[in-house]
């Protein structure tokens, strides 16, 4: 009988390993691929600040798991896990819950020979008051569509009082940057829909960093120039400030002031998702990521990897790998190829992250980050147009590793086409 893998967490890492694994494997039915995944689509993680505000819509660009699952070799399972079993080899999703509290699914047992845990991140409050409450945690599509529903409210709002619309972000890494170029964006568009009474100066954005610059993880350069940019915006920077407490009206900071916001958003930190507290047979950090070692494989435990956010690996270099995307896709990539050697009984290769640098969109027209060179030229630094075109390959990148090269490359040409005929913003 063929091995079961079972992959739960269809996001950048686990949809592209269910995918080649799939094609290679599934079609063949030389192995049993199964993923598993809370949501029924599938959209990449960083593209989620472009359905907060409305520039894609899920329902035109998302992949659809089901679909695709059997035109790629893997079986679709619709669940949220909550245990974890290495004893039985099997694992427990939850019960499925319509709106009306009736059940659709009760809680169920899946049994495998392997599996792979692809969970993902959530930011990380770190326990500030409030926060929980208060703020839209801009982590998963659910709170994505939240943003959305507020945004849309908002400028409904707006456009009838001519007030002023505040958004507060907190964290200004590449998720906040990114979030707040884009809503500038947006609210210079909306006038054409019929919001004939909103313009630029009916909206204040404020990002809050803790660091003393934008994109503290990246080049001096880089953070210097997306600086300039967001502040060119309009967009109020707030750097070295700490967020003490979120109420329902804003942000009150370290030092006692008040920075007054009618949706706030926290977009700070990485932490593994709060299920994985509860998984006591595994090895969790503190932070709630499995432990793994340079196979992926959960340390101490058997025919269990995990891979992406929800990941802990300790490079050689002493620090952990960054919780990124291309991370989690190369993370993908070994794994795949590990599991290719494993069967033909051949020793697997231990995980190498290569950083490749770090791009960051400034809405539709540009983007800014550094590339990484070789050790003699070291980093180079990118921004404009080029920048924006590079930062376009790493979807397209995400893109090939589910649909193969061709039909990755016809997607991207339907998408091109649909959106030259469907409105630029989605605005229900
Ligand atoms: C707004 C935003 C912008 C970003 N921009 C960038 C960027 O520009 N560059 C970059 O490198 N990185 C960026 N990142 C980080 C990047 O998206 C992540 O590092 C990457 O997606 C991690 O991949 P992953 O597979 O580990 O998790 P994810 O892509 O988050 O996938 C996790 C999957 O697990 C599923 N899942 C979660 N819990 C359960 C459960 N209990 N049961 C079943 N399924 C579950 C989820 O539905 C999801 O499909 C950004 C992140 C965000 C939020």
């Amino acid at each position: 009988m063929a091995q079961k893998i079972v992959i739960v967490g269809g996001g950048a890492a686990g949809l592209a390993l269910a995918s080649r694994l799939g094609r290679k494997f599934g079609l063949s039915k030389q192995m049993d691929v199964c993923l598993i995944d809370k949501n029924t689509i599938h959209i990449w993680k960083p593209k989620l600040h472009e359905v907060a505000v409305g520039v894609i819509d899920q329902s035109i660009e998302g992949l659809q798991y089901r679909d695709h699952g059997l035109k790629n070799g893997y079986q679709y399972v619709r669940g949220c896990i909550e245990q974890c079993d290495p004893q039985t080899k099997s694992i427990q999703l939850a019960a499925v819950i319509n709106d009306e509290n009736e059940v659709i699914i009760p809680q169920r047992k899946i049994e495998y020979d392997y599996l792979v845990l692809a969970l993902g991140g959530v930011s990380n409050s770190f326990n500030t008051l409030g926060a929980e409450q208060n703020c839209i945690f801009l982590d998963s599509l659910n709170s994505a569509n939240r943003f959305h529903d507020k945004l849309l409210d908002a400028l409904l709002q707006l456009n009838e009082t001519q007030d002023k619309l505040s958004i507060g972000i907190v964290g200004a890494g590449a998720t906040g940057v990114e979030l707040a170029a884009e809503l500038h964006h947006v609210i210079e568009s909306v006038a054409e829909y019929g919001y004939s009474h909103i313009s630029k100066q009916h909206l204040e954005i404020h990002l809050i960093e803790a660091a003393e610059k934008v994109l503290p993880q990246l080049p001096e350069q880089v953070s210097l120039r997306a600086q300039a940019v967001l502040s060119k915006l309009g967009i109020k920077l707030h750097l070295a400030v700490q967020v003490k407490e979120v109420t329902k009206h804003g942000f009150i900071t370290s030092s006692g002031e008040t920075i007054n916001a009618n949706i706030k958003v926290w977009a700070a930190g990485v932490k593994g998702p709060k299920v994985l507290e509860s998984f006591s047979a595994l090895p969790i950090t503190p932070r709630n990521q499995i432990d793994v070692d340079q196979y992926m494989q959960v340390k101490g435990i058997d025919n269990i990897y995990a891979l992406g956010d929800c990941a802990q690996l300790i490079q050689d270099n002493g620090k952990p790998v960054p919780p990124r995307a291309q991370a989690a896709a190369q993370m993908a990539e070994t794994l795949f190829k590990n599991i290719c050697l494993k069967m033909k009984h051949q020793p697997e290769k231990p995980f190498i992250y290569k950083d490749y640098g770090s791009l960051v969109s400034l809405s539709r027209f540009s983007a800014v980050g550094n590339l990484m060179g070789n050790l003699r030229t070291g980093t180079f630094f990118v921004e404009g147009h080029l920048a924006r075109i590079m930062y376009i390959s790493l979807y397209q990148r995400h893109l090939i590793s589910l649909y193969g090269w061709m039909s990755a490359f016809v997607y991207r040409l339907a998408q091109k086409l649909l959106r030259w005929k469907r409105p630029k913003l989605k605005l229900h």
